[in-house]
Parts: structure tokens; sequence; C-alpha cells
């Protein structure tokens, strides 16, 4: 599905990212873990077409990315959720929600992908009227991540989805991804919340200073010494 190869990036002088490598496969939940600063959302802003990359190989079910701008990355399938979630509060749920089904592949079925994404999010059927400004930050996180499905991604990009969120919003947000990775919408998920995150995954990788420095499958990333020291407080 999303395959990236010798992947770069750089702030002016700054590598933030360093033949980076990465496999999402169809319908999988990918992890990335790593400290502040390792690069976590550098990548997901490469994927996106954010940031300019040089020679490095992107594709998305065999077809190039490199090339493309963000929003046709966006028609090829792709849907970034960006940390602080980038929604417009000054506009309605339903208006925001409404503003990720322009894309072609999406507008088809943009009744149906909203059926989808208030029965994933049942809090938001009740406040499609209401404006995004006056709600928490986990009803807020629900109409960025609602608005990235409305575009019937083949990807999801997520970046810190639980930041700044309370226990509770947390749980409930990680049911509502457990229902997206059943609509086998494949999942490459940045989080703080490593163990969470981990328990969601088939996969994960760790990135260190914008190097990948390990692979595993996600049962073996919870279960490892290193990672327990270096991510799960443990
Ligand atoms: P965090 O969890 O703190 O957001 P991260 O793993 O997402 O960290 P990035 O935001 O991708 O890390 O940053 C990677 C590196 O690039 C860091 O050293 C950061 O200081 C640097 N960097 C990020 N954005 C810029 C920018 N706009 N200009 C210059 N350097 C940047």
């Amino acid at each position: 599905m999303l395959e990236l190869k010798k992947l770069c990036a750089h702030y002016g002088m700054h590598q933030a990212l360093a033949d980076v490598e990465i496999h999402v496969g169809a319908g999988e939940v990918v992890s990335v873990l790593g400290a502040n600063g390792a690069g976590k959302s550098t990548l997901l802003r490469c994927i996106a077409g954010l940031m300019p990359v040089k020679g490095a190989e992107m594709t998305l079910g065999g077809k190039a990315l490199t090339g493309l701008k963000a929003d046709q990355r966006v028609e090829a399938g792709i849907a970034l959720v960006p940390e602080g979630r980038g929604v417009f509060g000054d506009l309605t749920v339903k208006e925001n929600l409404f503003l990720g089904a322009y894309p072609r592949r999406a507008r088809a079925n943009e009744h149906r992908n909203l059926e989808r994404v208030l029965e994933l999010f049942p809090r938001l059927r009740e406040r499609l009227p209401q404006s995004v400004r006056t709600m928490s930050g986990g009803e807020q996180q629900m109409v960025a991540i609602g608005r990235a499905l409305m575009s019937s991604p083949d990807v999801l990009l997520l970046d810190e989805p639980s930041l700044g969120l309370s226990p509770l919003m947390v749980s409930e947000l990680f049911k509502s991804l457990e229902r997206v990775r059943d609509d086998k919408v494949s999942i490459l998920l940045v989080e703080q919340n490593a163990k969470r995150s981990l328990a969601l995954s088939n996969r994960g990788y760790l990135l260190e200073q914008g190097r990948v420095v390990g692979a595993d499958s996600a049962g073996a990333l919870l279960a490892s010494e290193a990672v327990q020291r270096a991510y799960l407080g443990g």
C-alpha cells in the first residue's frame, strides 16, 4: 500500500529525516514512536506533500506520490490529521466535515461517508450545527478525524491525536480508531501515548534523530525492555 524509501528531509541545514524506509500494508495500523524532535511530524508532512523531499521513493498502491502536490495526494488517497487538528473554529461541525469531502474521489459518497463518520463519532451527530470553537478538545479531534475520513482515504495519517485530551476522551478516541481500523482504512499513527498506540497497531517503527532505529510487530515492541524504558515509562 504505502511505501517510503530513501526519505530525507531538511529544514535549512538541519536534516530532520535521513533515509527513512517505512511500509504500511492495506488495512494495517502502524505506529511511529520517537522522542520530541525525532522527526515524526516531519515524516507525516512529507507523506502529505507539505514539505519538499529530495530523491525519495514514495508510492501508494504502486503509484508514485513524489511530484504530486498536497491536494493531489488527498485525491490519491492520503489524508493527514495534523497536530493541533487544523479545524475551522468559526465553521460548524457539519461545514468542517463537508470541507473534507471536496476531492473528486469522495464527492459521490459524501452522504454515506457522513453517516459513517457520525456512526464512528456519535457525539458529533447532535452537534452538527454547533460551531467548532465551542467544542472540547476531544470533540474537535473527532471533527478533525471525521473531516479526514470524509475524503475516503486509503491511508489516514494521524499526528498526536490524543495530545491534550482527558483520559476519558483518549479512551473514546482510541475506541473510535479501532472502528476505523475495522473499516480497513490503513493508519500511520504518531502518538505520545505509546502503549495505547501499540495496542491499536499491527506494527511499529522507532524513530531517533530522523532515522529508523527499530521496527517490529506491535506485540514485540510492547514486550521489549528497551522500548518499555524509552517510550512506555517502564
Ligand atoms: P514533537 O513530538 O516534539 O512534535 P517530532 O518527532 O514530531 O517532535 P518534528 O516536529 O518532525 O519532530 O521535528 C524534527 C526536527 O526538525 C526537530 O529537531 C525540530 O526542531 C526540527 N524542525 C521542525 N520544524 C521545523 C521548522 N519549521 N524549522 C526548523 N526546524 C524545524
